[in-house]
Formats: structure tokens, sequence, C-alpha cells
């Protein structure tokens, strides 16, 4: 499992699912956009939550923090 640079597919989704981007050659969603389709960059889109699962394992981010980034709706505030 590699982390790669950020790539997205150029078709954006029809199905009204969010539009993601991937950073893992592991991920099977990331696989299954055709190599003349990859684009890099996030395009401002969510990360892929495969690729987001891949980079915990390989990071162990899991221990401090298991919510992506998307699932953040209401951070808790350290301040007061
Ligand atoms: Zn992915």
């Amino acid at each position: 499992m590699t982390r790669v640079p950020e790539f997205h597919t150029i078709f954006p989704r029809t199905d009204g699912a969010q539009n993601i981007y991937h950073d893992q050659s592991a991920c099977l969603v990331g696989k299954s956009v055709k190599p003349e389709h990859r684009r890099y960059g996030s395009a401002g889109w969510a990360k892929c939550q495969t690729c987001h699962e891949i980079d915990v394992k390989l990071t162990g981010a899991a221990c401090s923090e298991r919510r992506a980034p998307w699932q953040v709706a209401n951070p808790i505030s350290t301040e007061r």
C-alpha cells in the first residue's frame, strides 16, 4: 500500500453520491478510475473513505482520531 499523489476522475458522479479523490494506490475505488480519466489534485472534493481507512492503517492515526474529516460536523472545541 502506497500513498500516491492525489487524483480524481474527470467524470463527476451522476448518481448523487459525493465526488471524491484518492491518494492510495491500494484503493479499489481509485483503481477503477481509468488512467486516461485521472487528473492530479483533489478538485476540491472529499477524500475517498477507502483511501482514508488505508491511510489510517498506514499511519496508525486511528488511535487518536477515528472520524474522517467529512464526518466531523461539530468538532469538539477546546476553548472554554
Ligand atoms: Zn480511494
